[in-house]
């Protein structure tokens, strides 16, 4: 490192310290943007220090919680790791993120950095940094009002491996994602089959995961509809297309008899030729989708199948991505929602669960999306069945009480309290001991439920 660079480090230290010792925040951002002002080297200075290499974890849903699998995995395997935990990724939060790991001199000391990255930051990071390896989970069309187009995502993804020539571990069920970096070495992850359980006679699976409702999806080559022997949910599945044969990669690391439940889910982990039987703690399929994610990165570094199966089983999860914390007595299972294909998945593995109570904190500042119109593209339909009350907190309560009510939930159960401490008390009052209370927030209702559990005492992970 050189002065610049080291003056850099010390100055966002301060300011680290700074904001929260002012209890401003928690610093994720300012301090790499002050550090990357004063020398435009820090973030490659950094990372390069790494023994093992820098990995990513991009794409629309997932990100946290692959990297917290992941995380988990190496550290089982004893490895020393610097990781954005906080989600700020972008640029100025990765860069943020190794200073304040990093000494007073700018010296790391980390076999792997692991980032969660925004799918438009990842050609500027990789632009700075050599990363050894790139997870790409899913590409579902987002709140459009953030980079417009999904082909544009998938070219700016594309860039991020292309420029270091990185290998791609990618999602084989996904053809937004299966398509990319075709110049690249590419692995491919998948799930193989639902549990035989799951229909009738323990015959052949459904053609369909309960509900799935399929999001069209178009050939790569030819523009053909493509067509499914298994769809999942979204435009998941085993794809095909008829006209020119494009077709799903045969993935290397694969999940099959996968039993979901509300509680979580077990299935058979095949890492090319070795298998494992997982059970993991967090409930629907897509979190099988983000084990699964992590278990191919890890398998790609070299980490052996066991050490897989220890980290996937013990992994603690995140503040707000399928945590579960108990609050006055009371089991509490808090997961963000954020765009209409995460949230739809929330809401199937929430509508599994027969004994819950709902509450659902919907805000609308920038970091939320201003456009709060994919609420009517989110499945609460599947919530239609609920027989308790719903209880819709956050600046926006009542067009989430209204949207409720379109999705078929008696208006006389739908109790709306903005005040999200004061609708938090009210669902922990609804909630008997022996439910879970599903608490669905977007990000900054997940903010500021952070405080608010902060400030009764409760220590949350993540923080
Ligand atoms: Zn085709």
């Amino acid at each position: 490192m050189n002065l610049k660079e080291n003056l850099a480090v010390s100055l966002a230290k301060l300011s680290t310290n700074a904001i929260r010792s002012l209890r401003l925040g928690l610093g994720s951002n300012l301090p790499g943007r002050i550090a990357r002002r004063v020398a435009p080297n820090v973030l490659k200075q950094l990372a390069v220090q790494c023994r093992k290499g820098v990995l990513a974890v991009s794409g629309t849903n997932g990100k946290s919680t692959t990297c917290g699998f992941i995380s988990s995995i190496l550290n089982k395997a004893q490895l020393k790791i610097v990781h954005n935990r906080q989600g700020a990724n972008l640029v100025t939060g990765i860069t943020a993120t190794l200073i304040d790991q990093a000494s007073w001199q700018g010296k790391l000391d980390a076999d792997y950095c692991l980032f969660e990255i925004d799918e438009a930051t990842l050609p500027v990071v990789a632009a700075e940094i050599d990363i050894a390896a790139i997870v790409v989970t899913n590409l579902f069309r987002d709140q459009l009002d953030r980079f417009g187009e999904l082909d544009t995502t998938a070219r700016l993804i594309e860039k991020g491996i292309a420029i270091n020539h990185s290998p791609a571990i990618l999602n084989a069920d996904d053809p937004n994602v299966a398509k990319l970096a075709a110049g690249s070495r590419r692995i491919y992850y998948g799930i193989e089959s639902l549990s035989a359980s799951a229909s009738e006679g323990g015959e052949t699976p459904p053609l369909q995961y309960h509900g799935a409702i399929r999001e069209l999806s178009y050939c790569a080559n030819c523009e053909n509809e493509y067509a499914y022997s298994l769809l999942f949910y979204g435009q998941l599945g085993h794809w095909r297309c008829a006209n020119c044969g494009n077709a799903r990669p045969q993935p290397t690391v694969v999940a099959s008899d996968i039993a979901v439940s509300a509680s979580g889910s077990t299935f058979t982990l095949r890492l090319d030729q070795e298998v494992q039987s997982i059970k993991i703690a967090l409930p629907g399929l897509f979190n099988v989708y983000n084990a699964l994610a992590a278990a191919a990165m890890a398998y790609k570094i070299g980490i052996d199948a066991q050490t897989i199966k220890n980290g996937l089983e013990n992994y603690e999860t995140l503040f707000g991505r399928s945590e579960r914390v108990e609050i006055s007595g009371k089991s509490v299972l808090i997961q963000l929602i954020k765009n209409p294909s995460g949230a739809t998945q929330v809401i199937s593995a929430c509508a599994t669960d027969s004994e819950k109570q709902i509450l659902i904190a919907i805000n609308d500042n920038y970091a939320d999306g201003r456009d709060i119109s994919w609420l009517w593209d989110a499945e609460f339909e599947r919530l239609s069945e609920h027989k308790g009350k719903v209880v819709v907190a956050g600046q926006r309560a009542e067009d989430m009480a209204v949207r409720m009510k379109y999705a078929g939930i008696d208006p006389q159960k739908i109790v709306v309290v903005s005040d999200l401490s004061q609708a938090l008390d009210r669902a922990i009052g609804l909630t008997d001991s022996a439910e879970t209370l599903w608490v669905m927030p977007t990000y900054t209702c997940l903010l500021e439920l952070q405080k608010i559990l902060a400030a009764r005492g409760l220590a949350l992970s993540g923080t």
